[in-house]
């Protein structure tokens, strides 16, 4: 599942390609993409809109409609957005196709099918599951004040917490126990047990493992224009502790260690994030 800096990556990639431009035609051929509107409905509902941005919230992608709606697309597992001339034919798995005024398709392909989209017709009425995310954690919004407000509320332990978007946005599995590892804190400690300073330091690493994430290309290489339309994986990222276990850590050499927490696996150094 692609994580915030990933799904950053693919705004970045479509605001050129979608800005300005109006949908001549939209074409919903797999029905569960968009559960809540008819095929008929869909196509009506955007022939003609106007794509006046691309925004996101959390892992949403928002294109902004002239008429003050928004059409949200969440990728999952394994959607993406290609974007392919008029003559050329469609990709394996494509189950929305927009036709645009500059002769070009914008195709939504989703090999397993989980990746959603819905029209929200008033951008200012945000539907629960969007408007209920914590705030960005790049931006103004996500102060250090609110973070530690935020970890004296929880019982939870460090982990679980930083994985909750309702509290903190954007970490998936392998930022948070990167930015865990960086601040030098256990993963398994309650968060509010954790001291002032170490919060602080927690602060820190969060925002610092989003950029540098984000500054770094992420773990995909994305490039909408291609007509393959193929998001490159890369194995290239080097994690600190992730998917490190039993090898030595990147400070002290011990053993990094693997405990799973809520089902997921978590990784950390015993030495460097004792406390
Ligand atoms: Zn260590």
């Amino acid at each position: 599942m692609p994580e915030l800096p990933e799904v950053e990556h693919v705004v970045r990639a479509l605001r050129p390609i979608v800005t300005g431009r109006r949908i001549l035609a939209a074409e919903l051929k797999l029905k569960r993409i968009s559960p809540e509107l008819s095929r008929v409905a869909f196509s009506r509902q955007l022939k003609d809109a106007q794509i006046t941005g691309v925004g996101r919230r959390g892992k949403y992608i928002l294109f902004e409609l002239e008429s003050g709606s928004l059409l949200a697309t969440h990728l999952r597992m394994t959607g993406k957005f290609v974007s392919i001339a008029v003559d050329e034919s469609l990709p394996p798995y494509a189950h929305v196709v927009f036709y645009l005024d500059d002769e070009r398709r914008l195709v939504f392909c989703d090999m397993r099918q989980f990746g959603r989209m819905r029209l929200i017709r008033d951008a200012g009425r945000l539907p629960k599951e969007i408007s209920t995310l914590a705030p960005e954690p790049l931006s103004d919004d996500f102060t250090e004040e609110y973070f530690l407000e935020t970890l004296s509320r929880s019982r939870r332990s460090l982990k679980q917490l930083l994985l909750d978007q309702t509290r903190v946005l954007g970490l998936g599995n392998i930022y948070a126990v990167e930015a865990l590892f960086l601040a030098g804190v256990n993963p398994l400690k309650a968060s509010n047990k954790l001291s002032k300073p170490r919060a602080r330091k927690l602060y820190q690493a969060i925002r610092e493992v989003l950029q540098e994430a984000i500054d770094a290309g992420s773990t995909l290489r994305i490039d909408l224009a291609d007509g393959n339309g193929i998001y490159f994986g890369t194995t290239e990222r080097f994690w600190r502790v992730y998917e490190r276990e039993g090898e030595p850590c990147v400070r002290c050499e011990t053993k990094i260690r693997r405990v799973v927490q809520g089902g997921r696996s978590t990784y950390y150094c015993p030495k460097c994030q004792k406390n």
